[in-house]
């Protein structure tokens, strides 16, 4: 299963302890890699639409837009999808466009906070968030460490919402890695028990860091870009640490940073790269149990 190989015992958040808890609680497809590919191919979505940017200090984190970069791959290589967009923050946006139009010619790309978006909802979608902000039950996103998010989030989110509400076929997938982002919401009774800060953050809303935002499905990773990549596999794509290195010097060049360091390192929240490399290495061998 995929899930062993992307939650580590040694991750800080209580996210494989998340993921236990579940496994016990409720129905095992709302978390699992295998059933959630199974859905995408079944599914024949008109368009996908992937969330992603992560703010750090006046920056974003290396976690989200790498997930995003290998699943798109995989989803024009594999599945041969043309009409895929991209929502990221417009600093973000103006940050690393350029990447994405080398790596990535033919997608759309939206900024996140301009609204409306020139995205039609009414067909046939996938919206997936691979590590984007999500709101708490007061309307107010937040950092792991409890700080709030200045950013307001609340229109994004009601678009995310619109994708579920505007076509009953259109299905929302949240990746996460700490309980506080789109998605995860889906989890937010669990991660309000188990996950630190999740009741307490350190900004007035008092409210907790824990995402109030519901997704269809909802996959857990010790880092992000480690639960896109295991999606990604399951479509038989490949995909090399050599390659995620070079993507991440690329985000380096732009000053997208460690989010957990914050330092402009290539690196994901501060994982060792031996571990990364190997992580990466089992996720895109072929899986025999
Ligand atoms: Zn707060």
């Amino acid at each position: 299963m995929k899930s062993k190989e992307v939650l580590l015992e040694t991750d800080r958040r209580g996210i494989k302890n998340l993921y236990n808890i579940l496994l016990q609680n409720r129905n095992i497809k709302e978390s699992c890699y295998e059933d959630t590919a199974k859905l995408i191919n079944e599914k024949k979505f008109n368009q996908i639409i992937i969330f992603t940017g992560f703010p750090k200090n006046n920056t974003f984190e290396t976690d989200g837009p790498l997930g995003a970069f290998v699943l798109a791959e995989a989803f024009v290589s594999k599945l041969n999808m043309k009409n895929i967009v991209f929502l990221l923050p417009s600093t973000l946006l103006d940050m690393i466009s350029d990447i994405i139009r080398e790596i990535l010619p033919d997608i759309k790309l939206f900024s996140a906070d301009k609204f409306p978006i020139d995205v039609d909802l009414s067909v046939n979608t996938l919206g997936i968030s691979i590590e984007f902000p999500g709101i708490n039950r007061v309307g107010i996103a937040h950092h792991m460490n409890g700080d709030a998010i200045k950013s307001d989030y609340r229109p994004v989110t009601d678009f995310w919402r619109r994708i579920n509400l505007q076509n009953k076929n259109s299905v929302t997938i949240g990746i996460g890695d700490g309980g506080n982002e789109m998605g995860l919401g889906r989890y937010e009774n669990e991660i309000r028990a188990l996950i630190p800060l999740a009741n307490v953050c350190t900004c007035p809303c008092h409210n907790g860091i824990a995402s109030n935002v519901l997704a269809d499905r909802a996959l857990l990773a010790t880092t992000s870009n480690w639960g896109a990549y295991a999606l990604s596999s399951l479509f038989e794509h490949n995909f090399s640490y050599d390659q995620h290195f070079t993507y991440l010097k690329m985000l380096n060049k732009k000053g997208i940073v460690d989010g957990v360091t914050k330092k402009c390192t290539p690196t994901v929240d501060n994982i060792d790269p031996v571990i990364e490399k190997k992580i990466i290495k089992k996720i895109f061998l072929k899986c025999i149990d």
